[in-house]
């Protein structure tokens, strides 16, 4: 029997390609969304598209009514570090809240599958290390916080109410779907590879590099870049491994890439010169953040097919022939 699966923030970035992946493998995404920073453009046909915020719980439990969902996977947050340190309760209100009500509402349903989407910002990632699921936990922002209060509050829906959760925490995620048709769009945006194709695109004149006076071998920060639809895959693995017990892992490529890296991996991508000019530090920015992703590989067998290179070339595809993302 096809499984359904209620994908919150399904317009979102991660979410849309999650919900490709889905529909690619006969699972059945109904998608609520209330498209404050997603596309209703990203939503792939063949997902049921509910347009409600969280918070709207006349629409969540109309949902519930409706479909008897095999698993939620929740990726509707606001999730920008930077954006976290301005507006606290953006992310410890409203993040937190609305994960909490959905995590509630998902138990009192009675499914028992809940995949989080979480990330690398709950660690300690002052050390340098490549952190691994047991690195120390220490959000350094009321991002990272929020997403830590959610996974906590799942490992209590587990231990007395038996839901099961897998919490997935992304490094980098970068990269598009390989058929060009869908992509990374955000407004406005701030991440380093759709910035740097936008100067290759001549959308934008230089790319600043935030600080090359670190600790790192060429002195600018060292990220693990993870391919999106590296992360569908995942997201897809964990739900077989709920039906025994609750789960969370690291994903990453195990690789670190300086910003100047990056740059010069699309330079050979792009054909373009694509300046860059120093630029001072982004408060906030840990020096380097890679993963040890080895949990998750041994136990479900996941390993990420797509390095530096081909992220860059699918996100290229998809900027070259959608400059303005999905046009809104
Ligand atoms: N970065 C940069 N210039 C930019 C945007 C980002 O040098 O215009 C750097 C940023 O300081 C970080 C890395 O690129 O070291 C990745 O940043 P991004 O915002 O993509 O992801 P984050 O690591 O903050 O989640």
């Amino acid at each position: 029997m096809t499984r359904t699966i209620l994908v919150t923030g399904g317009a979102g970035y991660v979410g849309a390609h999650t919900v490709r992946h889905l529909l690619d493998n006969d699972i059945h995404p109904v998608v609520i969304d209330n498209l404050r920073t997603g596309f209703r453009a990203a939503v792939p046909d063949g997902a049921e598209f509910v347009e409600a915020s969280l918070d709207d719980t006349e629409a969540l439990d109309g949902l519930f009514r409706e479909y008897a969902f095999d698993a939620v996977m929740h990726f509707a947050a606001n999730s920008l570090v930077g954006e976290s340190m301005e507006k606290p309760w953006l992310y410890l209100n409203d993040n937190v809240v609305n994960g909490l009500n959905l995590i509630r509402r998902t138990a009192e349903a009675g499914v028992k599958r809940f995949v989080l989407s979480s990330t690398a910002n709950i660690f300690d990632c002052r050390t340098g290390a490549t952190l691994d699921e047991s690195a120390q936990i220490a959000p350094p922002s009321p991002y990272g916080e929020s997403k830590h209060m959610l996974e906590r509050i799942l490992h209590w829906a587990d231990e007395t109410l038996g839901m099961r959760s897998a919490c997935l925490r992304y490094f980098n995620a970068a990269g598009a779907h390989a058929d060009g048709g869908m992509g990374e769009a955000h407004d406005p945006e701030t991440h380093l590879i759709p910035l740097v194709l936008q100067v290759a695109l001549g959308q934008r004149e230089h790319i600043s590099v935030f600080g090359d006076d670190y600790d790192t071998a060429d002195g600018t920060c060292v990220r693990d870049y993870v391919h999106v639809m590296d992360l569908a895959d995942a997201h897809l693995r964990v739900l077989d491994a709920l039906d025994d017990q609750s789960v969370r892992y690291n994903l990453g490529t195990g690789s670190g890439h300086s910003v100047l890296e990056v740059i010069e991996t699309a330079r050979t991508v792009t054909g373009h010169a694509i300046p860059a000019i120093m630029a001072p530090r982004r408060p906030g920015d840990p020096p380097v953040l890679v993963a040890c992703s080895d949990a998750i590989t041994r136990d479900l067998g996941w390993r990420p097919r797509h390095g530096l290179k081909s992220i860059i070339e699918t996100a290229w595809t998809w900027h070259r022939t959608h400059p303005v993302g999905y046009g809104r």
